[in-house]
Formats: structure tokens, C-alpha cells, sequence
């Protein structure tokens, strides 16, 4: 079984703030190293439920040099291998050799959502809403529509409350969605610990045998 990971940054338990996502801004590093434990859980869940190949493509802007480039690669998981510097949404590489299934981890919420932590479609000043035919979407519906397009389930969402609400009206209430914080503005959330989200053992929610969703998109 081959597994795509495409993961993000702002849905990642414990952030909350942009300057725990933007290079070069002093959270940043503790940001990162979230991010990369994040990660780590769902690739041993992948690993626990049978992938023979896990490719994690990190979809996160950061800034200059530290664009698709945030994870920490020294404790990234030996089990998988990572795409980073490549533009986002344009890795397709593994769809076109063959992929039986993708996991989104660490994705937000579209643009506007109220309980969205660090929510945003693309970019936070330049987009306001995003459709593919007459449907809304944010870039987890992106993600969807190229997955969809090469034939790939979704067997995963993580990421805030909102996202996985935004996932599972999208993709249906089959989707195993696991929430690790809950947004009460834009910037500030109750989350789960590392501990929790991020390990020991395959991870919350992330145990083997996924029930597969099918993209609509
Ligand atoms: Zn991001």
C-alpha cells in the first residue's frame, strides 16, 4: 500500500498564532518541531496499518527558503521519505505512479470561518472564496480535487474542529476525521498535547484499517 501524506502547518495541535508558522519568527522553531511529531503519528499509523511506501509532502508556505520546507528532517519518521521545496498543490508525482490512498494532516479551515484557527483560502489577503464548479471551498477541497482527479481516496483528515467539519461536509460523515484543537477565535484554541496528537503508539485516531472516502471533486 502506498500512502501520500499532504500535511500543513496552522492545523497542528498547539498552534495557534502566524508566528509559530512563518520562518524566521522566533516561535517558529518550537512550531516546526510540532509540526514534525504531527507528522510522525500518522505515519506510524500508516506504517500499523500496512503502507509499504508513505511520501509526505509538506504543503506549508513559510516564507523564502522556508517555503514546502518546515518540517524537521532529523526527526522526521525513518518509515517515510518527504517532498519539501515543491511548489504547493503541484506534486503529483506519486498519483501518477500509483497512490491507493492519501492523508491530510494538519489542514485549516477555508477563509471566514468563524471558529477556524489561522483560517485562510491560499493566501490571507488576496482570496477571499475559492469554487470548484458551485461548491466553496478551502485548499482541503483543493487537495480533494486532485486527488479526485487521480482516482485516490481520502482516508483522513486532521486539523481543528472546523476543518473537520468542512472535511466531512465535503467528503461525508465516512471520513475519519480527527480534531485536536477547537478554535474560540481565529487565534486561540484548547488543543490536545503532543503527547496525545503526536505520540507514543500510532497516534489518536490513527489506528489501523482506515475507512476510505472517496473525493467528490
Ligand atoms: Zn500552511
Amino acid at each position: 500500500m502506498r500512502v501520500l501524506i499532504m500535511c500543513d502547518m496552522e492545523g497542528v495541535s498547539g498552534i495557534v498564532v502566524w508566528d509559530q508558522v512563518n520562518g524566521g519568527a522566533p516561535m517558529y522553531e518550537e512550531g516546526r518541531r510540532l509540526y514534525t511529531e504531527e507528522i510522525n503519528a500518522a505515519v506510524r499509523g500508516a506504517k500499523a496499518a500496512g503502507a509499504t511506501e508513505i511520501v509526505v509532502v509538506d504543503c506549508h508556505g513559510a516564507g523564502k527558503d522556508w517555503n514546502f520546507n518546515s518540517l524537521v528532517p532529523e526527526l522526521l519518521d525513518g518509515a517515510c521519505e518527504w517532498v519539501s521545496h515543491h511548489a504547493w498543490g503541484r506534486y503529483t508525482e506519486m498519483f501518477e505512479t500509483g497512490c491507493d490512498v492519501a492523508l491530510m494532516v494538519a489542514m485549516h479551515a477555508m477563509a471566514g470561518t468563524p471558529d477556524g484557527v489561522l483560517c485562510h483560502t491560499i493566501s490571507t489577503t488576496t482570496w477571499r472564496n475559492l469554487y470548484i464548479n458551485e461548491t466553496v471551498v478551502g485548499e482541503f477541497g483543493i487537495n480533494c480535487a486532485l486527488c479526485g482527479h487521480f482516482g485516490v481516496p481520502i482516508a483522513l483528515i486532521t486539523g481543528d474542529e472546523a476543518v473537520c467539519r468542512e472535511g466531512r461536509a465535503l467528503l461525508g460523515e465516512n471520513l475519519r476525521a480527527v480534531a485536536v484543537k477547537r478554535g474560540l477565535t481565529r487565534s486561540s484554541a484548547p488543543a490536545r498535547t503532543p503527547g496525545r496528537t503526536a505520540g507514543p503508539g500510532p497516534g489518536v485516531g490513527l489506528p489501523g484499517g482506515f475507512p476510505a472516502a472517496a473525493p467528490s471533486g
